[in-house]
């Protein structure tokens, strides 16, 4: 049994504790959603000012040079990629996760079609998040493939030499489910199937090392653990043997001027950029892509506190005494733990499950009614829809081991205990369905 004593000795020997100091925290907020949208560093406000006055509005287009806007994407990708096992040259912030997993596989399908023709699936998981499923539809579409989507634990047996391209969510956004990235994309590879990694739920917040996994394709978000701000430029990732594949045949579909070999030449005919610069589209989004950085720089703040080492151990602390507190002083309510409790195979979360019928007067879970007043008490959460059947519905915790202690565990669960005693989350305006969950 743990008590509010041991957390708070756990946060005053925390290497990372120091970390919290550079986020702008609300008072009396005890912020569970890193996962979903990150923090504001304190940094932001004045980087973000000083981006629109000075460099927009004193040295207005001469920025593009003096201020380096246009090397940015490059930039920050550099400063980011030994964060997800990447080299040099090898990253660049852009557009959205959406429209860069568009880019991505599309970049492989073109190479499946070209190198092993005759090739007609995209694997990917039910269980994947929507959006990743709605791109792999069009792309399918356009290439004349058909998409499978299989559970988890059916992806060995899926891969056959019918597969051109396997798609999947190292961090399951649900559940927090890690998959070993080396050995999947490894088994993927011994039948030349191609692997393009989404880690919108693992960039900065477990170990991920795409050069060292020999993976293909990555994309990933930067408003979630990164802390880069809402709709903040998301990354883009391709391994040499593949970024730098000469012709414009194996570029990416969206041929805009920034993905030029010459964009300033002008010339009416497309030339795409060596290595990752191809993967730009149009002109970046500067004021996003600065805001971006300052949450950046708290990971190269974190580097001497011991790195993603010292984050990875910090998270997986975080998130045992959650589930174990949970289990302590939450029983009985019909909370069911979703996460693995395996660390190899776990992410930065912890879902909840809560089955239908255990809502007010019997209707739906009441998981939603009871993340709403957790959030009323200012414990932040979310809940995530079942699907009706097998995913039941969730209450979702993200532990961002940069600014989240484990007192605020100790507390979190407390309100959660005190919210299913008192049946509060019974109340009729916890129960109101708001549009963004
Ligand atoms: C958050 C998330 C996205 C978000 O995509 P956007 O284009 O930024 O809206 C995509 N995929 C996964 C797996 C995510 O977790």
């Amino acid at each position: 049994m743990t008590t509010l004593q041991e957390c708070r000795t756990r946060d005053a020997q925390d290497p990372l504790r120091s970390l919290r100091d550079h986020f702008s925290l609300p008072e009396g907020v005890i912020y569970l959603d890193g996962n979903s949208l990150g923090a504001l560093p304190r940094a932001t406000p004045a980087r973000v000012a000083q981006v629109v006055q000075q460099e927009w509005g004193q040295d207005l287009i001469t920025s593009w040079n003096k201020a380096g806007w246009v090397s940015l994407p490059q930039r920050l990708g550099n400063q980011f990629a030994p964060w997800i096992g990447a080299g040099p040259d090898q990253v660049v912030f852009t557009d959205t996760t959406s429209v860069n997993l568009y880019k991505v596989l599309s970049a492989a399908a073109r190479v499946a079609r070209a190198d092993h023709p005759g090739r007609t699936q995209l694997v990917s998981e039910r269980s994947n998040f929507p959006t990743d499923l709605y791109i792999a539809q069009s792309v399918c579409q356009e290439y004349g493939l058909e998409l499978v989507l299989v559970e988890p634990e059916e992806i060995a047996t899926r891969l056959t030499p019918q597969v051109a391209v396997l798609l999947l969510t190292h961090v399951n956004y649900r559940t927090g489910a890690m998959h070993d990235m080396a050995a999947v994309t490894a088994q993927a590879h011994a039948h030349g199937i191609l692997c393009v990694w989404d880690l919108c739920h693992s960039a900065g917040a477990v170990p991920v090392h795409l050069l060292d996994a020999n993976a293909d394709y990555a994309v990933g978000c930067s408003y979630k653990y990164l802390n880069g701000g809402p709709g903040a430029p998301a990354f883009v990732w391709v391994h040499p043997r593949l970024a730098d594949r000469p012709g414009a045949t194996f570029a990416q579909p969206l041929s805009g001027w920034f993905g030029h070999a010459a964009p300033f030449a002008f010339t009416p005919d497309y030339q795409p950029a060596p290595g990752i610069a191809r993967y730009l589209c149009g002109t970046q989004p500067i004021v996003s892509l600065s805001a971006l950085q300052c949450g950046l720089d708290i990971f190269t703040a974190a580097e001497p506190l011991g790195g993603m080492a010292a984050l990875r151990a910090k998270s997986l602390a975080l998130t045992d005494l959650f589930i174990a507190l949970v289990e302590e002083h939450c029983a009985g309510h019909g909370l069911e733990l979703a996460t693995p409790r395996d660390h190899a195979a776990r992410g930065s979360q912890v879902c909840l499950t809560r089955g239908e019928g255990l809502g007010v007067q019997g209707v739906g879970s009441g998981a939603y009614a009871i993340v709403q007043a957790l959030i009323a008490r200012g414990v932040v959460g979310d809940f995530r829809k079942g699907d009706g059947g097998k995913h039941l519905d969730i209450l979702r915790f993200g532990f961002t081991p940069l600014y989240v202690g484990f007192e605020d565990v100790w507390n979190a669960v407390q309100h959660l205990r005190q919210v299913l005693e008192s049946g509060e989350w019974r109340k009729p305006e916890f129960n109101h369905l708001n549009a963004v969950t």
